[in-house]
């Protein structure tokens, strides 16, 4: 199957730009043994490149380029299939940004051409291209500093663990930190249950009385003694209709183990909202009337996701891990993070 494959990347501060060349003609003969075709733009400091081939060449290749220490984020934009090639001569080109003005490198792009239909603008692959030349979106690529850069939060201060607080018990929690990165500080505490016997949390918590389950994790929170951060507990959301008065014993619970209610976000995720929002959305407005503040698990994973903002607006929204993870590589997730991170501002 012919697959196209679309990423960007910046060129190491160790490699001349004298080497670009010979690396182009290796990559040409190369491209040429595997039937794939290469358009590579290089604007100085990054590289762009649209590869087209049979997919299993295409991967392999790509592959090979993520490892490649001569640049480094290597992020994909597309990866898409198509019936024929946009770019129909196998081997690789480079196309230098700063050699010769935007309108003619497009054009000389534009006229490598050998696609069956007339290329346009329109196509996904040349509207990325476009991009790239015309240097729109830059702001939006993220550089993540070489790990030897990397600072790190300390954790000594923090009587954190995640061994079990009470042995021999059946309930017990590890507290799981929550940072803010660019403040470099741990802001939240998030209760995360823990069987003893090695049974999945999911079953275990189904099969614990919630009430003493919560009094357990405020217990727990208030033997670690940090007063200046906050605590999240996860929280099936209709317990918060179905048990009589459960807002007035969560605050009972708070006030109790001498916690406030401003320092307890309640965890729940859209998929369990929006099966009863009526019923969640009158049971929130007590939880805030008493400063408990909501966050929105694993947003983007269930079926609600934007429906959901648009009828509850909490404190926070906690992006599901698949969005997440190697969101560094990935330039679809960059772009959905993006537009979350912008709605929630807007909002
Ligand atoms: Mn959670």
């Amino acid at each position: 199957m012919l697959s196209t494959l679309i990423y960007r990347s910046h060129l190491s501060d160790n490699v001349p730009l004298s080497s670009l060349d010979k690396i182009v003609q290796k990559a040409n003969k190369n491209n040429q043994l595997i039937g794939v075709t290469g358009i590579l733009l290089f604007n100085g400091t990054h590289f762009f490149q649209v590869l087209e081939g049979p997919e299993k060449a295409v991967s392999t290749l790509y592959e090979h380029i993520c490892r490649d220490p001569r640049h480094h984020n290597v992020v994909e934009l597309m990866r898409d299939y198509a019936p024929f090639r946009r770019f129909g001569n196998v081997g690789m080109e480079l196309f230098s940004l700063h050699e010769f003005d935007k309108a003619s490198v497009l054009q000389a792009v534009l006229d490598k051409g050998t696609s069956e239909f007339l290329l346009t603008w329109d196509d996904r692959a040349l509207q990325f291209l476009r991009t790239f030349v015309e240097s729109w979106e830059k702001e939006n690529y993220f550089e993540i500093p070489p790990a030897g850069q990397w600072e790190f939060i300390a954790t000594d201060d923090l009587p954190l663990s995640d061994a079990d607080f009470a042995p021999g018990e059946e309930i017990s929690f590890a507290f799981q930190p929550i940072i803010d990165p660019l403040a470099g500080t741990i802001v939240s505490l998030e209760a995360l249950l823990r069987s003893a016997q090695g049974v999945s949390p999911l079953d275990y918590f189904a099969s614990l009385p919630r009430e003493e389950l919560y009094r357990r994790a405020l217990a727990l929170a208030k033997e670690l003694q940090i007063d200046d951060i906050t605590f999240s507990i996860n929280l099936l959301p209709m317990t918060l209709v179905e048990i009589p008065n459960a807002v007035d014993y969560l605050l009972g619970e708070i006030a109790r183990h001498g916690l406030v209610p401003q320092q307890i976000v309640v965890e729940v995720t859209e998929t369990e909202v929006i099966s009863n929002i009526e019923a969640f959305s009158s049971a929130l407005k007590h939880l805030k009337a008493a400063g408990i503040s909501l966050a929105i698990d694993d947003f983007g994973a269930g079926s609600a996701g934007l429906l959901l903002l648009s009828r509850v607006q909490p404190e926070k929204i906690k992006i599901d891990r698949n969005i997440i993870s190697d969101v560094h590589k990935s330039g679809p997730k960059q772009a959905i993070v993006q537009a979350i991170i912008k709605c929630c501002s807007s909002l």
